[in-house]
C-alpha cells in the first residue's frame, strides 16, 4: 500500500504530523528484527486518537493510475487487495475507496478512541518458515489468499517497493518492483516499473 497504492508512506506521514518522524528513521535503521521494530513504533502512536489517524491517512493521496490499474484488473476478474505491514486502519480506508477484495495489516489496540501503543501482528513466518519476520509475512498472506479464492499460485500477481515485499514478490507467480526502494536485491523478480504511474503494471502482465 505506501509507495504503491498510495503516493506516500503512512506511519512517516503521521510521524510528521504529530512530530516523531525521527524515531521512526530511528527505529527503521536499528538491528532489532523486523518485527520488533514494528512493535517499537507502534509504541509510538500510544495517546493518538483514531481520528487524529484516519484524519491524517485520508489525506494521502492514491499512487496515479491507481484506479484505473485496479479496475482493469477487476474487469479481468482479478482478485484485488492489500497485503502490508501497515494497519488495518489505514488498509481499510484504501481497500473501501479502491472497492477491492480484501486487506491485511497491523492491528492497532485502541481504547476509548485511543491507541495504546500495543499491536496485533498477523506473522504468519512461523507458519510456513519463511526467513522474513515481518510482523505480516506477504508470502504467507498471499499464499492464504491464493487458497482462499482458489488461484493457484501460478496465476499471482504481487507488487511491492521494499525489503518487507520481498518473499511475496519471489514467490508471487509474478513480482513486480514498483519504484523500488532499495535497488534489485530480490530473485525471481519478473517486472520493475520505475515511474509514478500504477496503470504500468499492467504492462507486466500479459
Ligand atoms: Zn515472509
Amino acid at each position: 500500500m505506501d509507495g504503491t497504492l498510495l503516493d506516500g508512506r503512512v506511519i512517516y506521514v503521521v510521524g510528521q504530523k504529530f512530530g516523531f518522524k525521527s524515531e521512526i528513521e530511528e527505529i527503521a535503521k536499528s538491528s532489532k528484527v523486523p518485527y520488533e521494530r514494528s512493535q517499537r513504533v507502534a509504541k509510538l502512536l500510544k495517546g493518538l486518537t483514531v481520528s487524529e489517524f484516519t484524519g491524517v491517512v485520508k489525506a494521502i493521496p492514491l499512487m496515479k493510475g491507481v484506479v484505473e490499474a485496479v479496475k482493469q484488473l477487476k474487469n479481468r476478474d482479478y482478485k484485488v487487495g492489500i497485503i502490508s505491514d501497515s494497519y488495518t486502519l489505514a488498509t481499510e480506508i484504501v481497500a473501501r475507496k479502491l472497492e477491492m477484495d480484501f486487506h491485511v495489516a497491523n492491528r492497532l489496540e485502541v481504547k476509548n478512541g485511543v491507541f495504546t501503543g500495543s499491536l496485533k501482528m498477523p506473522l504468519g513466518w512461523e507458519k510456513i518458515g519463511c526467513d522474513c519476520r515481518q510482523s505480516v509475512c506477504k508470502r504467507y498472506h498471499l499464499v492464504s489468499k491464493a487458497k482462499k479464492y482458489r488461484v493457484g499460485m501460478v496465476n499471482t500477481v504481487a507488487v511491492g517497493d521494499s525489503s518487507s515485499d520481498r518473499c511475496m514478490l519471489e514467490n508471487a507467480g509474478v513480482g513486480i518492483l514498483f519504484n523500488p526502494l532499495e535497488g534489485n536485491i530480490m530473485k525471481n523478480v519478473n517486472c520493475t516499473v520505475r515511474s509514478k504511474d500504477l496503470t504500468l503494471v499492467l504492462n507486466c502482465l500479459k
